[in-house]
């Protein structure tokens, strides 16, 4: 039988807007010994803004429009990131065919020609090696075929509350939080040292962040619990495998909010420490 604390502690969670699915994710939250985060839209808005274009051949608003068309069908924030900031109607009958490259990009056919816009990695697949030089955005590189077109460059800001987060969670006596993200290492590190988080790990690909997330599981299944904070969007395999699994229910997927055994309604990352305290108070009166 559930002690009847239980039930008041999931009361308690959803009064700050957090969603637990079960009084057994209390007892585990009580137990917490590393967090991990994924970066775009958990710790970040994930709400790009374009800071620079840079362009081989076309003008500027050209290879907009062209990034804008390749992300046409996609729900990522960059996509959507990237038809805001292009901020037209797009004709979808100009697009053929869209395929999105997971942790890479997006392929597409637009006006019949081969269009790829996605990172370093992608362009690499392409054999595209030398690139132009940015310090620290988030690059989207365009190619037709082979030939490289130029970027845009997006930066997305850290949540307010995301620094809050991280010393909430050390103050509730979780010993590690760490970020997984397939951006670039420039952009996780600033990310990462403006927060205060443990340690980063970036430019994974999706496969990546499961072997990584499984590897921390196993090291800390002596010392607790392990949690993964996500949006859902090219994370969803590594929110199933975490002892707990937190999604952020406004920027969240549908898929991921369906996965997540808890679920934080306003997208706030403190919320998740707000909730150990919850589970541990609710797990000293239970016993
Ligand atoms: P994160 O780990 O930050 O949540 P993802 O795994 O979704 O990011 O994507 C990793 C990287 O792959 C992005 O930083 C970007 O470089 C590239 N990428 C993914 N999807 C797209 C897209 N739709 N358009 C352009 N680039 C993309
Ligand atoms: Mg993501």
């Amino acid at each position: 039988s559930v002690p009847l604390a239980f039930f008041g502690g999931v009361g308690g969670a959803s009064r700050c807007g957090v969603l637990v699915k079960g009084s057994n994710y209390l007892e585990a939250l009580a137990k917490v010994d590393t967090v991990i985060f994924d970066k775009t839209g958990t710790l970040t808005t994930g709400t790009f803004t374009v800071t620079d274009i840079y362009s081989a051949d076309l003008d500027d608003q050209q290879l907009l429009e062209l990034a804008a068309y390749a992300e046409s069908y996609s729900d990522h924030p960059i996509s959507l990131s990237i038809k805001e900031a292009f901020g037209k109607e797009i004709d979808k009958t100009r697009v053929s065919e869209t395929e999105e490259l997971s942790g890479k990009g997006i392929k597409a056919v637009i006006d019949g020609k081969l269009i790829y816009a996605g990172n370093k990695k992608l362009m690499a697949d392409l054999g595209i090696e030398k690139l132009p030089v940015n310090e620290s955005a988030t690059l989207v590189h365009l190619a037709e075929g082979e030939k490289y077109l130029g970027y845009v460059a997006i930066a997305d800001t850290v949540k307010e509350d995301s620094a809050s987060a991280i010393r909430g969670l050390k103050a509730a006596g979780v010993h590690s939080s760490v970020m997984l993200t397939g951006d670039r290492d420039a952009v996780a590190g600033k990310v990462a040292s403006t927060i205060g988080l443990d340690a980063y790990y970036a430019e994974l690909l999706p496969g990546d962040k499961v072997e990584l997330a499984e590897k921390i599981i196993a090291e800390k299944q002596a010392k607790g619990n392990v949690v993964f904070v996500g949006d859902g969007i090219n994370d969803a395999p590594v929110l199933a495998r975490a002892d707990i699994g937190v999604a952020m229910g406004g920027l969240g997927s549908e898929a991921a909010i369906e996965a997540a055994d808890i679920v934080i309604m306003d997208d706030q990352p403190s919320k998740l420490s707000t909730v150990i305290k919850i589970a541990r108070k609710t797990l000293s009166i239970a016993r």
